[in-house]
């Protein structure tokens, strides 16, 4: 074990103040217990997308930041349930239904853990941030062991289901992992839509579509930031859509 991984985040639900305005701004915006309340009043309340932080940081970014975004270095992830196209055709809609509310609830729990935000979900898939606004060392790891939970937590609960009308279609969750720089922060002019992009979040997303289930898909930035936690790990080349290099990606299969 490296250091990274003996250090337990604060689990989610403890943080009294957003954890993301004291990272960003130090500025103490309480999010839970009595002092919550007045701001509360004014709209103020814990994000969905971490609930460790507070809607100022995923809302009112203008304002925080004093300009629309900013450059960060950031791990994106992305997970997503492996032939759900075909598992759509093949099972009535109430079990698909409690199949993407299981993945989305598992997924979440996982990215909290370890500091991250669920930036945004897309029925059978989600995006994840690591290092903004909470701002964590260690994000590339912090993002492996995420996907290892999610891994972990999906097999299981997955597997509770009892899907056996699907048989020889193994249902599994898919990662991909990269690590580098994004730009952060509000694009749109009609809506709030708080949300990371670039080059880094494209490979991310690219390597997400190629992990079979049950594999996460990391970067060799990311694979490289994360040093001894992902030394052992399978290396596959790939050929990436709109890139003309094949690339390096480590392969980390769910431990059970
Ligand atoms: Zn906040």
């Amino acid at each position: 074990m490296t250091e990274a991984t003996t250090i337990q985040p604060t689990r989610s639900g403890d943080a009294r103040i957003c954890r993301g305005c004291w990272d960003q701004m130090h500025v103490p915006i309480p999010i839970r217990g009595a002092l919550a309340l007045p701001f509360r009043a004014f709209g103020i309340t814990r994000s969905k997308m971490n609930p460790n932080i507070c809607t100022i940081c995923e809302r009112s970014f203008r304002y925080v930041k004093k300009q629309s975004h900013v450059a960060a270095s950031a791990t994106i992830l992305f997970a997503d349930i492996r032939g759900f196209t075909h598992l759509s055709e093949q099972i009535e809609r109430v079990r698909l239904s409690q199949i993407v509310s299981l993945f989305q609830d598992r997924c979440a729990q996982a990215i909290w853990a370890h500091d991250g935000i669920v930036n945004k979900t897309m029925g059978d898939g989600l995006m994840a941030i690591f290092n903004f606004p909470i701002v964590r060392k260690g994000h590339a790891e912090a993002a492996i062991l995420a996907a290892l939970d999610i891994q972990r937590h999906c097999a299981k609960a997955l597997g509770s289901l009892q899907l056996d009308d699907l048989k020889g279609q193994p249902l599994g969750v898919g990662v991909g992992i990269h690590s580098g720089d994004v730009e952060i922060g509000e694009f749109s002019s009609f809506r709030s839509d708080f949300t990371a992009i670039g080059g880094t979040v494209n490979l991310a997303s690219r390597l997400e579509s190629q992990a079979q289930a049950g594999e996460i898909l990391i970067s060799s930035e990311t694979a490289a930031q994360a040093g001894a936690s992902v030394a052992g790990a399978a290396q596959r080349l790939l050929t990436l859509k709109g890139l003309d290099q094949p690339v390096e990606a480590r392969v980390i299969v769910k431990r059970d």
